[in-house]
């Protein structure tokens, strides 16, 4: 067995937990999961696929390992790139396409032909508008400095819905879905019953929810993962994380994220209808305890709070039901009414850390954000409050709730979005 199967099956036992080992974590390594497709373990993954005219690439990884990509492909064959899929155009999957664009003007060649969901373009048009705050959101969520790029390898081509491609003696199908984004194509090679997932299934509870970025589509995407537990593959390859092997364990994996997003979904939606505020949604919809014990299943990226939050978003508006947060005051008043009322801002700064000692971390950082707000300049209460948010950082897991509060702690003073 390869090291990247050996891993894969350590997650899918249980043998690895994916709290103490994050499956985005890239392997960096190459293994062949059926005859002449290779799986390249990188930050997204990479697929290469090899035809009678050359390789196909799904998906093509990041700027950051494009290198590592690029390298891997290469050990393992010097045919031509023909082709690359974006399976999205998040620029962890798209940027890797420069070395093998490079490689082929070097060499004399014509470049890759590109295939991807028409809203890539549109995509990468936002994404142009919004390079300021991807830079900022990204920096928080990922706790590194990412400079957002500004421009784009366009795809060559584009299609609406579905799309079979000939990779050269064989076909693959492209399908559209709408799930972590709106630009996603899922990919089935019938001849290798080989399935490329992209996001739609990254060995993590759903990207689903993120509370930075724009909306997703949990029902569609669950409707996605049904069909694809339908097609009979035997070998799943997902955007980020392991592949998995076997059909059964294909149909389960796909079948058991779609039910998640589909309680989580449908519940929320139930209690929308039945005129429940935000609030009152949030403490009812849980995942039932058969799903949420599931190793690929775990809340270690996003987590299922935030997708209540997105299904909110997706069908209502941005007011969360209560009527004092309609038009609320600002926030720096109300945190100097609270501390008057607690006799003093050290003395909310002291409550903060009472409710610490009790186990009740989202008060405490209420508490010590309207402490501070009252005092801005006290750095006896700034220490206190970075403290607070460090411990519930420590205390979340997933990685966007950690590194949101991580950032508050080390940006004590800092208001709105953190620049790096
Ligand atoms: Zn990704």
């Amino acid at each position: 067995m390869g090291r990247i199967a050996d891993v894969a099956e350590k997650f899918w036992t249980g043998a690895i937990s994916t709290h103490d080992q994050h499956p985005f974590t890239p392997l960096m390594a190459l293994e062949e999961v059926a005859p002449g497709v290779a799986f390249v373990s990188s930050f997204a993954n990479v697929t290469a696929v090899a035809g009678e005219r050359g390789l196909t690439l799904i998906d093509t990884g990041s700027a950051q390992f494009a290198s590592q990509v690029h390298g891997s492909v290469r050990e393992w064959s010097e045919a031509p790139v023909e082709l690359a899929v974006y399976t999205h155009g998040h620029i962890d999957h798209v940027f890797g396409i420069k070395s093998f664009d490079d490689e082929a003007a070097r060499e004399g060649r014509p470049a890759p032909r590109v295939i991807a969901h028409q809203a890539v373009l549109q995509r990468f048009d936002r994404y142009r508008a919004t390079a300021g705050y991807n830079s900022c959101i990204n920096s928080r969520q990922f706790s590194v400095a990412v400079s957002f790029p500004r421009r784009f390898r366009e795809p060559d081509e584009t299609y609406a819905s579905q799309l079979t491609v000939n990779l050269g003696g064989f076909d693959a199908e492209l399908h559209h879905a709408r799930g972590e984004t709106d630009d996603h194509t899922w990919i089935w090679i019938p001849s290798k019953r080989v399935l490329c997932t992209g996001d739609l299934f990254i060995w993590a509870v759903p990207n689903a929810g993120n509370p930075q970025k724009v909306q997703r589509y949990p029902r569609q995407w669950a409707e996605a993962l049904r069909k694809m537990a339908t097609v009979g593959a035997e070998v799943l390859l997902p955007g980020h994380g392991v592949p998995i092997y076997g059909e059964a364990r294909v149909a389960e994996a796909l079948s058991t994220t779609a039910e998640l997003l589909e309680t989580l979904h449908d519940h929320t939606l139930a209690l929308m209808n039945a005129g429940a505020p935000l609030s009152a949604i949030l403490r009812e919809v849980v995942v039932p305890e058969h799903l949420a014990q599931r190793p690929w299943l775990q809340p270690i990226y996003d987590e299922p709070e935030f997708i209540v939050r997105n299904v909110w978003r997706l069908y209502g508006g941005w007011w969360d039901g209560d009527p004092a947060a309609l038009k609320p005051p600002e926030p720096t008043a109300i945190a100097r009414e609270v501390a008057a009322l607690a006799g003093g801002a050290t003395a909310l700064a002291a409550r903060a850390e009472e409710r610490v000692a009790a186990g009740e971390l989202a008060l405490a950082c209420q508490l010590a954000e309207w402490a501070l707000q009252a005092a801005p300049n006290d750095d006896g209460i700034q220490a206190i409050r970075s403290r607070i948010y460090l411990l519930r950082a420590a205390r979340e897991t997933s990685l966007m709730a950690r590194n949101i509060f991580t950032d508050a702690a080390e940006r004590p003073s800092k208001r709105g979005p953190s620049v790096p």
